[in-house]
């Protein structure tokens, strides 16, 4: 069935590190060979073999109305005869900061670049330039891309690879990160009275989706809010998984809490290179060039990913049906695993928000990096494998939140329900 893939990884171990531009994608910690695509269309993949899958990956979460979306691809085609890439201001960012900040809460100034760790490592140097304080609180198993500080008991890949120090980190960063369980607001406390007067920033993933999906317990984040503000420390949103996903407005939107700076990826780049971060006017005016935070990008605000993100983001602003719909596919699919997985009798968890969902195989509720670790992950491999077979292409990892697409038919709802079913039949 992967015969080509198996060839092409081969191949590519030997000129790519682990065959891979990014470690998840080399299915290390479920065993295995990576799938290689070749093209994708709605809500199907089709790799080197000439297999089709359902996807819920999508992309980690940029594809939200499926693959090669027709009005995107066309505005790439058209713009590409005007430049690939101008290196000079255009009226394209204009109208894509104005889109993004209409769309948003507690957004006044947005500054482009071009993916998600980007967008995070310079929110959290403009927090501290802004507080002038170094020290930052970010929570055990979320994932906010590869720069140094974030990769202090990180989710995602980290956690998927059990990586407990990254060689390369500094000790003088890693000090500078403090970390905490999710859910535990107490452990916040307790931090910044430690840290008085320390801490620049809290950077959180308002859902999580880098241990699995993780959703915040009542309280929490509105606790996060009212230290910050107490405290002076800037909140940071990364809503580079849940912005314009769980609702047009983001996270801030749907969970109905402010923050203070905001992070920005996958979705807004319509499937090409982007990242963002914005947030209020009295902290952004300190980046440069109006203030001396220094941040800029050869490719930020690139016309082609300005394009494809503006027609993403119009079309999600224009039709909140699509909220609606993923969210009524999403509680399908639900309830259709949950049907399964009872009947199945194995111990198991489903969290979901909106179109982020993952089944732990847990006897206990997920709640954080803990919860999720301790869920029986050799099980998820066996039913990742189940359900590749199958046709469905689910995460290769435990820590990784499943994603839906408006492209999803209910026929492939079903189809995945039936397959889990299948899977679970097989492997217990
Ligand atoms: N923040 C979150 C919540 C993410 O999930 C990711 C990537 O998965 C990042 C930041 C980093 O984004 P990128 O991979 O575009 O650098």
């Amino acid at each position: 069935m992967f015969e080509k893939s198996i060839n092409l990884f081969n191949r590519a171990q030997q000129s790519i590190p682990g065959g891979v531009n990014s470690p998840v994608r080399a299915f290390k910690s479920v065993g295995g060979t990576p799938v290689f695509m070749r093209s994708a269309k709605g809500a199907y993949m089709f790799d080197a073999d000439g297999n089709r899958f359902i996807d819920y990956i999508n992309s980690w979460g940029p594809m939200i109305l499926g693959h090669a979306y027709e009005p995107v691809v066309k505005a790439i085609q058209d713009y590409a005869q005007y430049s690939t890439s101008f290196g000079a201001p255009t009226e394209l960012e204009i109208e894509m900061a104005e889109l993004i900040i209409s769309m948003t809460p507690n957004v006044d100034l947005i500054r482009m670049v071009s993916s998600g760790t980007e967008a995070c490592m310079s929110a959290i140097r403009l927090a501290r330039g802004f507080t002038s304080r170094n020290k930052i609180i970010k929570f055990e198993g979320c994932y906010h891309g590869h720069a140094d500080s974030f990769l202090v008991k990180a989710g995602s890949g980290v956690a998927t690879f059990n990586i407990q120090t990254v060689p390369g980190v500094t000790a003088g960063v890693a000090n500078d990160t403090l970390t905490c369980a999710y859910n535990d607001l107490p452990a916040v406390e307790q931090l910044i009275a430690d840290h008085q007067n320390e801490i620049a920033a809290i950077i959180i993933e308002p859902v999580a989706g880098n241990m699995g999906c993780i959703i915040p317990q009542p309280g929490f984040l509105q606790g996060i809010r009212s230290l910050c503000d107490k405290h002076g420390i800037v909140f940071i949103m990364d809503e580079v998984m849940t912005g314009f996903r769980l609702a047009p407005g983001g996270a801030q939107e749907r969970l109905q809490i402010n923050a203070d700076l905001v992070t920005y990826g996958k979705v807004i780049g319509g499937g090409m290179p982007v990242g963002a971060f914005g947030g209020k006017k009295e902290i952004m005016q300190h980046i440069s060039p109006l203030g001396n935070v220094y941040q800029a990008g050869t490719l930020s605000g690139n016309p082609l990913a300005m394009i494809a993100g503006y027609v993403m983001l119009k079309t999600l602003k224009e039709n909140p049906a699509i909220y609606k719909q993923l969210d009524e596919n999403t509680n399908y699919l639900r309830n259709g695993l949950n049907e399964v997985l009872k009947a199945s009798g194995t111990p198991y968890v489903i969290n979901q928000l909106g179109s982020m969902i993952s089944v732990h195989f847990s006897d206990h509720p997920v709640i954080n990096f803990a919860t999720a670790a301790s869920a029986n992950n050799e099980l998820f491999k066996k039913f990742f494998h189940a359900m590749l077979k199958r046709g469905v292409y689910l995460p290769p990892s435990a820590f990784e939140t499943w994603f839906l697409c408006s492209a999803l038919t209910n026929e492939d709802l079903d189809a995945t329900i039936q397959a889990a079913k299948e899977s679970l039949h097989e492997i217990l």
